[in-house]
C-alpha cells in the first residue's frame, strides 16, 4: 500500500503544482483511516484504493490524452486487480504493461481474457478465479466485483487483426467498509439498469460515460443515474477526442439535482 502511495504521490508531484500534491497527500492520509481513494486518470481509467489497501485499476488507459502522467503505468508498484470492461484500445489501455509489472490479476469476461492473453497478458494472471461473465461475482481483496451488462461492442484490435472480445460489461464494485461504485463501461442507457440497485444495493458513486457518439450522452447518463438511483455521479469518457462532446455541465443540467455530480480532475485523488 505504501509503495503504491509513494509512486502515486511521486507521479502527482512530478506533473502537478504543489497544491495538487498537497491534496494528494491529504487524500492518502484520509485513506489510511478507512476511506476509499478514487483517482480518475482521464477517459474511463480509474485507480481505486480500498480501506483494506486493495488496489484496483479499471479500464487502465493511463496514457490517454487527458492523463497528466503518460508514463504512470510503468511507475505503479502495487496493483492487485485490473478490471477491463471490453476490448477496445481506450479501455484495455496499459493493462498488459501493468499486469507484467505488478502481477495484478485480470477481472473481465472470459472471452476478453482469452483475447488479452493472446495479446500478451500473463496467462497465469487471467485464470478461472478472476475471469467471469455477466451475473458473476469475483472477490478482489476487500472488494466484491459484480459483472453487469453493458450495451456496446468488444473487439480487440491486436497485431494479428481483430479478435472477438466477448460481451461488453460494466462493474459494480462493493467495497467492505466503503462505498459501492458502478463503472458503466461504454454503454447506452438501458432499462435493466433498474435491476442494479435491486440486485446489488444502493449505488453511492456511479462512474458514468457521458461523451455521446460511442456511448450515452449526458441526457442518457442522467436517465441512467435515475435508473440505478445513484447518489453521486462521476462523469467520464468525454472530451478525450472531439467526437466525445458531452460535458459535465450538460449532465448536471439533465440531472436537475436528482444525483450529485462529482467532477474529478485527472490525477487528483478523491476520498469517499
Ligand atoms: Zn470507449
Amino acid at each position: 500500500m505504501r509503495s503504491f502511495l509513494r509512486g502515486l504521490l511521486a507521479a502527482v508531484a512530478m506533473v502537478l503544482p504543489a497544491a495538487a500534491a498537497a491534496q494528494g497527500a491529504g487524500g492518502a492520509k484520509q485513506a489510511a483511516h478507512g476511506k476509499t481513494e478514487v483517482t480518475w486518470w482521464g477517459h474511463a481509467a480509474f485507480l481505486i484504493r480500498t480501506p483494506g489497501g486493495t488496489v484496483l485499476a479499471v479500464d487502465p488507459w493511463l496514457s490517454n490524452p487527458k492523463s497528466p502522467d503518460k508514463e504512470l503505468a510503468g511507475k505503479l508498484d502495487k496493483v492487485d486487480w485490473i478490471l477491463v470492461t471490453h476490448g477496445h484500445f481506450d479501455h484495455v489501455g496499459d493493462a498488459v504493461a501493468i499486469a507484467r509489472k505488478t502481477g495484478a490479476k485480470l477481472i473481465s469476461s472470459f472471452d476478453l481474457g482469452k483475447a488479452l492473453v493472446a495479446e500478451g497478458f500473463p496467462k497465469e494472471q487471467a485464470g478461472f478465479d478472476s475471469q467471469g461473465n455477466v451475473g458473476g461475482e469475483i472477490q478482489a481483496g476487500d472488494a466484491t466485483v459484480f459483472i453487469v451488462p453493458a450495451v456496446h461492442s468488444s473487439d480487440v484490435a491486436g497485431d494479428a487483426g481483430a479478435r472477438p472480445g466477448g460481451t461488453p460489461v460494466g462493474f459494480v464494485i462493493r467495497i467492505a467498509g466503503g462505498p459501492t461504485l458502478y463503472h458503466t463501461g461504454d454503454t447506452d442507457v438501458f432499462g435493466d439498469m433498474r435491476l442494479i440497485p435491486e440486485r446489488y444495493g444502493a449505488v453511492d458513486l456511479m462512474l458514468a460515460c457521458i461523451g455521446g457518439h460511442f456511448t450515452m450522452d449526458p441526457k442518457g447518463a442522467a436517465l441512467a443515474a435515475g435508473y440505478v438511483q445513484a447518489k453521486a455521479v462521476v462523469p467520464m469518457h468525454y472530451g478525450t477526442f472531439a467526437v466525445l462532446p458531452g460535458t459535465p455541465k450538460e449532465l448536471e443540467a439533465a440531472l436537475k439535482g436528482r444525483s450529485r455530480v462529482v467532477n474529478l480532475e485527472p490525477g487528483k485523488p478523491a476520498t469517499f
